[in-house]
């Protein structure tokens, strides 16, 4: 997935970092692909939790600010190619370019080595209720603005499903990218974007013959 996502960012820059530990098989492919030298250019604390399963936004930022500190002497004066596996709600990311900006780097392109999230993951994965989403509301520049990189760059979900295409297994979920479930959602009519809906299952599961809201089933 960094390779294709090299291939269909064409970026040019001085060195390739990964957002630890979340980024970085893709960016050592993103590196291998481009030629562009990967370097630790963030560092993490190994001893904190991941800050996107924090329930609230207070202790997620916290969490963001003591589980990672840029390498001043890696990035200053660089330009550089910053590759995550995804964006979520967008805080992390924001608030990541902007430790890396304060510790020098001239350019800051985030590479992503997803398409963008607009679904919630009902399957396990805490992507967060919809309305969080960042691009579940937002275009690509408008995120890109928001977390303040001077470029943004998806992975495509044609170019996912080549990555993937050797994995002979029916019906892979691509839900969270293209609002395609390959099941029905119990409950998603009466609390929309709910993530809790299995656990909660306080109102019921569709009926036999009830149409899904969103999605198909797929075949
Ligand atoms: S691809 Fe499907 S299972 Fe995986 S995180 Fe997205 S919605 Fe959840």
């Amino acid at each position: 997935m960094g390779r294709q996502l090299a291939i269909e960012s064409g970026l040019a820059a001085d060195i390739v970092i990964s957002v630890p530990d979340s980024g970085t098989t893709a960016a050592h492919g993103f590196s291998a692909q481009s030629g562009i030298p990967f370097a630790e250019g963030l560092m993490k604390n190994r001893y904190i939790g991941r800050t996107f399963i924090q329930p609230e936004q207070k202790k997620r930022d916290a969490g963001v600010r003591i589980k990672l500190n840029a390498v001043r002497s890696a990035v200053a004066g660089k330009s550089i190619i910053m590759v995550d596996d995804s964006i979520v709600r967008g805080t992390t990311s924001g608030r990541i370019v902007k430790m890396l900006r304060e510790a020098g780097a001239k350019k800051i392109h985030m590479c992503v080595s997803s398409p963008p999230i607009i679904y919630p993951c009902y399957y396990g994965i805490d992507t967060s209720v919809r309305k969080e989403l960042v691009a579940s509301s937002k275009t690509i520049d408008q995120i890109r603005r928001y977390i303040g990189a001077d470029s943004l760059h998806y992975l495509s979900l044609e170019g996912l499903r080549q990555c993937v295409a050797n994995v002979h297994l029916d019906g892979l979920c691509y839900a969270c990218f293209n609002g395609d479930y390959p099941t029905a959602i119990p409950c998603q009519g009466e609390t929309p974007g709910s993530k809790f809906v299995f656990e909660e299952n306080s109102c019921g599961s569709l009926q036999k013959g009830q149409e899904k809201p969103r999605g198909r089933k797929r075949s």
